[in-house]
């Protein structure tokens, strides 16, 4: 369940959230950015859903998960609690806590994110010192294998635009140009952003 995760959260920090999901039934979704939002937490039909979008920054991954997951337990508990109050604002630090020092997150971001623990907010958006902390590690790593994208997804190429993955022929992958409505062949090895 969390295979599909460890490639997109801090690799010290798999087992920890795995050990947080091991015994539930949630699906997980990775998916394409949305400007709205980093994540959501949904319940339909029976079944809890997380979606979190796909970002080269592991630490905006793994703390929109526990957000979300903060989301998930309270729900169980308490489907009336609200969604950003009091029940979810400490089941958030209590998730959090464990991981809150240096062996995870490095210093100046730590700084800024256990200010903003002691209160935390519905999104690390309205945090203006978290997010620019947050941000500068939106482009340390902000490529990504080809052969990680799903088809349909999205991506830029060095300064040709826009492309979107079709899908693989033999050893490489079809995708299609955005400007030029034109295919190309690329070597899953191939550095695009997202
Ligand atoms: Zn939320």
């Amino acid at each position: 369940m969390i295979k599909q995760f460890e490639t997109y959260i801090p690799s010290n920090l798999v087992l920890y959230i795995g050990s947080l999901v091991e015994n539930e039934a949630i699906d997980f979704k990775v998916v394409n950015r949305r400007s709205t939002k980093h994540g959501d937490f949904r319940y339909n039909n029976d079944r809890y859903t997380i979606t979190i979008n796909k970002t080269s920054n592991k630490y905006r991954f793994v703390l929109t998960l526990i957000h979300e997951l903060a989301h998930f337990f309270i729900f169980k508990k308490n489907r009336l609690a609200k969604p950003h109050g009091l029940l979810w604002k400490q089941k958030f630090q209590s998730l959090l806590n464990p991981i809150l020092n240096k062996e995870y997150f490095p210093s100046n971001l730590l700084s800024e994110l256990i200010d903003h623990m002691k209160n935390p907010k519905s999104s690390f958006c309205y945090d203006i010192n978290l997010s620019k902390k947050l941000d500068l590690y939106d482009n340390v790593n902000d490529s990504i294998y080809i052969d990680k994208l799903n088809d349909g997804d999205i991506f830029y190429y060095r300064n040709l635009g826009m492309f979107k993955k079709i899908n693989k022929r033999r050893k490489r992958y079809l995708c299609l140009r955005i400007d030029n409505d034109k295919k190309y062949l690329f070597l899953g090895s191939t550095k695009v952003k997202l």
